[in-house]
């Protein structure tokens, strides 16, 4: 009989060689998977074994219990564990002590649940007391085993947020009965009496024992890190962070090594650079005679690690030497911890560090500029959206200098995610989320966070914490949600009952719901609000108010972007109107225009009192009278955006909205509009009437304009047309390109093209010149798609109007979708707002019919997009795999999507004639029929 294999659920890790690898995250976690590729290339890591997350999915698939295979897995890597450590669980003399942690694929920082210092009981703690000759180190490790056991295993822990918590009731009576303020203080002999008063109240309270045998300890710990994969802050964190519940944790359990066995031992953590400005420096505090969970908990201030040089210079080099060899290995920059036992450093764990979009950008572009990763590595880590970092607005500086000046400054912490906020203060998460539901800018203030605040951090503008570093929670989740944040500002006293706050030394209190602004840049903290300025990259571009070579954040950003455009393949174009949008868009790197919305030029100066003469006219004479008036208007409008788009594209659509849109509707101005235009009341109010529809999405609009009024296409494209010929008597070259909106059969787009070469030919033989141009279509109707065939045998281009496509298809009104929406997306049944990212499933389907069929007929048809979508990342991935030709989107989109078009093209490099080469199949297949 042929044997089956027996699955693999634990792997050792430990001495010189380990099981795992990085590369098997989903497997062991990406601690796991870390853990042992650190061992891999001969780092010092205490032993230890990670139990799979395939054993945490059978756990929730089989009521919570385990493997048969899985016990005996775990006795035998526990005793090479025994082995590498040379020390055994649970013995008298020399006891092997663990740490049991989490480590889910994705980090997770703070949601599940650890437990330290696992082994210790009555007996061990006798033998940790001799082999150490301190009593007090001992019975403290054994004091916080019993209660973080207490809490996490047998759940021993404070019922609401008013409950305190139980064992550290128990901590302060004890310091009380002492007459001392300090843990330190603590002897050893108060410490041993803790213990036993955690284990009565354990009792007292749960009515059961503390479990002194080791090996139940272990089981014990190990199922409530499987359940805290789904405790509630767990479950939201994978919301917010679009983790899925399949993967599941893996359980890391590991040999204890001792930061707080004496000052030749410390705790502390790192980042290769500087996770919030991305500075090549090596960033990252410790703490000496103290463990992990006091770095990170905020309780001591820890110290920066440039101390470490003199404080112990031995470790310090070969912290050093670690450090260069982990981003060599990894190439990229790390988030490490570490621990010095009596002397010797080990590494307790090391992942790829978060950072923000800011820093992410600066390191990327460094690391190929030291030849470490490719352009193309550089251009794959960085999300799109990242990119609003480096856009992001800053304080006006002298309106600070003057803030300062007049004593507003109230504090200065860390700068633990950059950018500037300004916001009224709120003192809970819960305060936060409401405040910001009202729509109020909103700075979350907490003496530290926790993963419970999640939400409110979310809600929030800004967050400020008065303790923790730079690898608190508040710091870390803040980078994670591109927050600006300041952290650790001691200064502050907080009072969340009276809902104030105070700085030592300043006699200003800010009250919640008062203004205050944080630059998350620099830590400063200011009373009051301030006006935000401009990032450097748009001071240089687009304000003019810097030098390119003054600033190096620029320089970093011209290379991405310009490694970006030498790999993408699609265009990028811009939604603009007028020609200073333009004029930005093409500072952003815009190569034409994709969609100039006409109507908002009606708009601007006396042009809505032509519009609305139009829309009152009675007939046809009376329409062009007011037409007539509009004329000089648009042509000089267009003229503005040819001059500034010279040499590039630029798509002009006619008339789109519905005609009332221009007409006043509420009595004063109705009143107004009829002295101005010398006409009564009455017949503005009749013509308000006419014009109701019941749903004007979907009724007279685009080209039906057009339809029933030839004369108002008539009059734009002669503005149009005139304009054209005007600038290219500038010797400007312009390429105006005519779309026609909202179509929806080939006819209507017959009527309109007619129109529009009638009007060409009679201003070129009026002006004795010729403008070369292009007739295409918006495809935003299904039917559109579904018959763009028979409308590309007339167009000469199509762009995809996904903001009407996405309304249209879903039967969603875009305009009052926000009111029910957002329940949609909370309960699952749509992953993403779809006039945000483009419902690639559904809608996606139309603008892939759309675009095969429309080139089934012209092989090189012009193929782009217009609607929001065309800014979007996911969206403008999608566009790259449907063999599009170009995005068009908002002007300060356009880096985003050439960044998003860029990852696009390395991702799916053969996409583009993947997408072709079907149509082509398709249209030979055709002709042999
Ligand atoms: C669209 O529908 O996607 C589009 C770009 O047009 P508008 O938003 O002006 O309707
Ligand atoms: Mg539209």
């Amino acid at each position: 009989m042929a044997k089956t294999k027996t699955p693999k659920y634990v792997y050792f890790f430990g001495g010189k060689k380990a099981e795992g690898k990085s590369e098997m995250k989903n497997l062991l976690g990406g601690k796991g998977a870390n853990l042992a590729e650190m061992v891999n290339i001969g780092l010092p890591v205490p032993a230890g074994f990670t139990v799979t997350t395939e054993v945490c999915t059978y756990y929730y698939a089989n009521n919570e219990t385990y493997p048969k295979e899985l016990k005996d897995q775990v006795l035998k890597s526990l005793a090479r564990v025994e082995k590498e450590m040379k020390a055994k669980f649970g013995d008298k003399k020399n006891p092997l002590l663990l740490s049991v942690r989490s480590g889910a694929r994705a980090s997770m920082p703070g949601m599940m649940d650890t437990i330290l210092n696992l082994g210790l009981n009555d007996e061990t703690v006798q033998a940790l007391i001799e082999k150490t000759d301190n009593p007090r180190f001992a019975y403290d490790s054994y004091r916080r085993f019993v209660a973080m056991y207490g809490d996490v295993v047998l759940g021993l822990r404070p019922v609401d947020k008013h409950d305190a918590d139980p064992f550290e009731e128990i901590l302060d009576k004890k310091k009380e009965s002492k007459g001392i303020t300090k843990d330190t203080d603590l002897t050893a002999e108060d410490l041993k009496e803790l213990v036993a008063e955690y284990k009565a109240a354990i009792k007292d309270k749960l009515g059961m024992d503390f479990p002194e045998n080791p090996m139940d300890q272990l089981w014990g710990a190990m199922g409530a890190v499987f359940s805290s994969w789904m405790n509630e802050r767990a479950i939201v964190y994978r919301r917010l962070n679009g983790i899925p519940a399949e993967w599941g944790t893996a359980v890391n359990i590991q040999s204890m090594v001792f930061g707080n066995m004496g000052e030749d031992s410390g705790t502390g953590v790192a980042f290769t650079r500087d996770p919030a400005s991305g500075e090549n420096v090596f960033y990252g505090e410790y703490l000496f005679n103290a463990q992990g969970e006091d770095v990170v908990a905020g309780i001591r201030t820890p110290l920066p690690i440039a101390d470490l040089k003199k404080d112990d210079a031995k470790v310090y080099k070969e912290l050093i030497g670690f450090r260069n060899a982990l981003e060599k290995h990894y190439k990229d920059m790390l988030d490490i911890e570490f621990t010095i036992q009596q002397g010797k450093l080990w590494m307790l764990q090391c992942r790829v560090g978060k950072r923000t979009g800011f820093a992410a950008i600066k390191i990327a572009v460094d690391m190929v500029r030291q030849k470490l990763i490719s352009k193309e590595t550089a251009l794959l880590r960085i999300e799109p959206d990242q990119l609003n970092q480096l856009l992001r607005p800053i304080f006006d500086l002298s309106e600070k200098a003057k803030a300062i000046s007049e004593g507003k400054l109230l504090a200065k912490g860390l700068n633990a995610g950059p950018g500037a906020a300004s916001g009224k203060v709120a003192f809970s998460a819960y305060d936060a989320e409401l405040m910001a539901a009202k729509g109020n800018k909103v700075i979350l203030v907490r003496i530290e966070t926790s993963p419970e605040d999640i939400k409110g951090m979310n809600a929030a503008d800004g967050i400020l914490t008065a303790r923790g570093g730079m690898t608190s929670h508040a710091a870390l989740v803040a980078r994670q949600m591109g927050k600006v944040c300041v952290a650790g500002c001691g200064s502050l006293q907080i009072d969340y009952k009276k809902g104030e706050m105070r700085s030592e030394g300043k006699d200003i209190v800010i009250k919640e719901g008062d203004y205050i602004s944080i630059d998350g840049t620099t830590g400063e903290v200011l009373a009051g609000e301030l006006t935000t300025k401009p990032s450097e990259v748009v001071q240089v571009l687009i304000t003019k108010e810097m030098k390119a070579a003054k600033s190096p954040v620029y320089k970093t950003y011209a290379d991405l972007m310009k490694w970006a455009d030498s790999i993408r393949t699609m265009k990028v174009r811009t939604n603009a109107d007028q020609p200073d949008q333009s004029a930005n868009a093409i500072a952003f790197g815009a190569e034409g225009i994709g969609l100039c919305r006409t109507e908002h030029m009606f708009f601007g100066g006396d042009r809505i009192l032509a519009v609305r003469e139009m829309i009152l006219a009675d007939d046809e004479e009376g329409r062009k009278k007011a037409l007539a008036k509009l004329l000089p208007l648009q042509r000089e409008d267009f003229e503005g955006i040819f001059r500034v788009m010279h040499d590039k594209p630029v798509t002009i659509r006619t008339l789109d909205p519905p005609l009332h849109e221009f007409l006043p509707h509420d009595a004063k101005d109705i009143k107004e509009m009829a002295d101005i235009l010398n006409v009564p009341v009455k017949k503005i109010k009749d013509k308000l009437e006419s014009l109701h529809e019941f749903n004007p999405m979907l009724g007279f609009r685009g080209c039906r304009l057009g339809v029933s009024y030839p004369e108002i296409t008539e009059m734009q494209v002669r503005a149009i047309f005139e304009a054209a010929v005007n600038v290219t008597k500038e010797r400007k070259k312009v390429l105006p390109e005519i779309m026609i909106p909202l179509v929806g059969h080939v006819n209507e787009l017959k009527l309109q093209e007619a129109i529009v070469r009638k009007v060409a030919k009679e201003v070129f033989a009026e002006k004795g010149k010729k403008v070369n141009y292009l007739v295409g279509t918006m495809i935003e109707l299904p039917r559109a798609a579904l018959t763009a065939d028979k409308i590309a045998e007339v167009a000469e281009f199509f762009s995809f109007g996904t903001n009407d496509l996405t309304q249209t298809t879903f039967g969603l009104s875009r305009d009052d979708a926000g009111g029910f929406l957002p329940r949609y997306i909370e309960n699952d049944i749509l992953p993403r707002d779809p006039f945000e990212a483009l419902d690639q499933e559904g809608v996606g389907q139309l603008v892939q019919i759309g675009t095969q069929k429309g080139r089934s007929v012209k092989e090189n048809l012009k193929v782009g997009i217009c609607g929001e979508h065309g800014g979007e990342p996911s969206s403008v991935d999608f566009c790259h795999r449907t063999g599009l030709d170009y995005v068009s989107c908002s002007p300060f989109r356009v880096p985003i999507a050439r960044l998003a078009a860029a990852r696009a093209a390395l991702l799916h490099p053969a996409a583009k004639k993947t997408a072709t080469k079907k149509t082509v199949a398709k249209k030979s297949a055709k002709k042999k029929k």
